[in-house]
């Protein structure tokens, strides 16, 4: 749409780029100048008055005046007063005061009252990078249901916010926004930020389009699939139909069999050959292994700063780790990203760019049909931190979102909130495990000792578990043979002492459970990975949460919570959703009306509307 120049540097002041978003910059207050013949206690209200008498004091000036409209006087009152304020006030004078009526044993006074020109009107005032009376004006010539309605507003959540700025009598009786109004500014702010991703999306032709099929595939696999892997194997594979290059987050809880999608993933590509990144070498060396067992017809290698620079063109499917990004690599068609979260988006965009062919160009989606010369891979990125659905929902806009909210067995973890009092009796619980050659991970929230932190550090804690425990290994973020010590606890261990970057990934088959040191410091979805980490194969799993606060709610309803995107939801109600974000497109905090916790209904509306269902 063309703005003029002026309203278009009005629009810059107040940080806005669309009508829609002028709209949801709602008046603050509204001013009611309308003249009444009663007095009302404790209001604003309008007066039509003749000047009686002014008396300065040191920090006060009174006036008296005559009052038409109530046919009475009474007194003014100005603390304070600047300069500017006195001039409104002159001896015999008639003219309209706007001020606070506050009465006192029966005498009635108009607080700070000041002279208005416009008489009759109910006046919104707005806080906003422009002056009320100019923002008033730009309102009233901008916005209008048609210039709404036309950047997709429907007219009728059009006219609910125009309500709002062009108030009434009815709205000044309100204490605080109705239902209808607080929905239309929800979905009006929503809508805007999605319009905009969606705008940003760009599409790209893809290397290759195929109507692959993975059902002969799956058959031959030990087990059956899970009903949300098929489903998101099925998206995939509509992805790939496509004449577009897809791009796709694949959203599972740890444990929700997200291999198995990269497999069939790159089973439909075949020999137009597939690209996997994961983080570890550990991670990269399991894919590797999975994939050569159920992929027994293409040809996979595993590239790692360890391995040898091989041509790597001959292979069908390349798994590695980001030692892939220094290597030459084919063209393929398909280029996935395992746990993406732990990798920035540089590293991510160097893959795929690495993969593509011809100029660098982007296209919006009609244009991408007829664009030849650039053409990317297929792109698949995994993520094993749940989000709320809401969000996904949200996301969708810009990238397609599989959600993988089952597991293929069912976890059978006790979650449990402990205490100091508590200790003798988790001590004999971890011996008892041990026991049955299971293992146990300890989680302490710092490395070395902390003046501020009341509780110990893997420095002081190390000794009591190496004295009183064998096979005990210890490690955290910053050690650099992390990789090894985790290959070798996993062989050989009974205690695992570490801070929470041991994250995701690695499987350790006999890991039963988990003691969270410090456990209200963290976000529910951290503490969710962590107890992702025991009962992978099944076996009977224990997390305890440990803690020097004598009750929490939100570590209460955490220990009743199993599936990931609850606890997603549950973090977003408990407003720790930082860690949540990551990795998406990081804006999604910033609605003022709009909650992911509540708001499903909402975004499906919006959905609509953009045509992105
Ligand atoms: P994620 O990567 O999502 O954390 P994995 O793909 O590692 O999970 O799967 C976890 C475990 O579940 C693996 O041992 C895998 O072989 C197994 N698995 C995957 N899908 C199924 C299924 N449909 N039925 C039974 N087991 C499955
Ligand atoms: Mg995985």
């Amino acid at each position: 749409m063309k703005l003029s120049k002026d309203v278009k540097t009005k629009f810059s002041k107040l940080g806005i780029s669309s009508h829609t978003e002028l709209a949801l910059l709602i008046p603050n207050s509204y001013e009611d100048y309308r003249l009444n013949d009663k007095l009302i206690e404790h209001k604003h209200q309008l007066i039509d008055a003749t000047v009686e008498s002014v008396f300065r004091a040191p920090n006060t000036i009174q006036i008296t005046f005559f009052v038409h409209n109530f046919g009475h006087s009474i007194t003014g009152v100005l603390f304070r007063p600047k300069p500017y304020m006195m001039h409104q006030f002159s001896v015999g004078s008639r003219d309209n005061y706007y001020g606070m009526i506050e009465c006192k044993q029966g005498q009635c006074s108009i607080v700070m009252p000041k002279k208005i020109s416009v008489v009759g009107d109910i006046v919104a005032k707005y806080k906003c990078g422009l002056r009320t009376d100019v923002m008033g004006r730009l309102i009233k010539k901008e916005l209008t249901v048609e210039k709404l309605e036309e950047e997709g507003i429907p007219s009728n959540i059009a006219q609910t916010l125009l309500a709002l700025h062009f108030a009434n009598a009815e709205i000044l009786e309100q204490d605080e926004l109705d239902t209808k109004s607080l929905e239309a500014l929800k979905f009006t702010e929503l809508f805007s930020y999605m319009k905009l991703l969606k705008e940003k999306r760009r599409y790209f032709k893809p290397l290759l389009s195929v109507n692959a099929d993975y059902t002969t595939w799956a058959k031959s696999l030990p087990f059956v699939l899970t009903e949300e892997q098929v489903k998101t194997i099925e998206d995939i594979q509509n992805d790939f139909i496509k004449d577009i290059a897809s791009k796709r987050m694949i959203v599972g809880d740890v444990g929700s069999g997200k291999t198995m999608v990269i497999l069939a993933s790159a089973y439909m590509i075949g020999t137009a050959k597939s690209i996997l990144m994961a983080p570890t070498t550990i991670l990269a060396q399991q894919l590797y292994e999975e994939a050569v067992k159920f992929l027994p017809n293409l040809k996979v290698t595993l590239v790692t700063n360890k391995s040898k620079k091989a041509d790597l063109s001959e292979y069908d499917f390349i798994i590695g780790t980001h030692a892939l990004l220094y290597r030459e690599l084919p063209s393929a068609a398909l280029v996935m990203v395992d746990e993406q979260h732990r990798f920035g988006t540089k590293q991510r965009s160097v893959l795929e760019k690495l993969v593509s062919e011809g100029q660098h160009l982007k296209y919006s989606a009609s244009e991408a049909l007829n664009a030849e010369s650039y053409k990317k891979p297929h792109f698949l990125q995994f993520s094993a931190t749940p989000i709320p659905r809401t969000l996904a929902m949200i996301e969708s806009a810009h990238i397609d979102v599989s959600l993988i909210t089952t597991t293929p067995f069912t976890k059978d973890i006790d979650s449990k909130v402990i205490h100091k009092n508590d200790f003798k009796e988790l001590v004999q619980h971890i011996k008892a495990e041990i026991k049955k050659n299971n293992q146990v991970l300890i989680v302490y929230p710092l490395v070395t000792q902390s003046e501020v932190l009341e509780y110990q550090s893997i420095e002081e804690a190390r000794a009591y578990w190496e004295y009183n425990f064998d096979n005990v290994y210890v490690t955290h973020g910053k050690d650099k043979e992390k990789e090894q010590v985790l290959l070798d606890f996993r062989e050989k261990g009974s205690v695992l002492i570490s801070t929470t970057v041991v994250e995701v990934g690695i499987s350790l088959p006999r890991l039963t459970t988990v003691v969270i040191v410090g456990a209200e410091r963290l976000g529910l979805s951290t503490l969710h990975q962590l107890r992702g980490r025991v009962s992978r194969t099944g076996l009977k799993g224990y997390c305890y949460l440990y803690t020097n606060q004598s009750s929490s709610e939100r570590l209460d309803k955490f220990v009743e919570t199993k599936s990931g995107f609850d606890i997603a939801n549950l973090d977003l109600k408990f407003r720790k959703s930082g860690d949540l974000l990551k990795g998406l497109s990081q804006s999604g905090n910033q609605f003022r009306w709009f909650d992911f916790a509540e708001d499903v209904k909402i975004v499906k509306e919006v959905k609509k509307s953009l045509l992105l269902e």
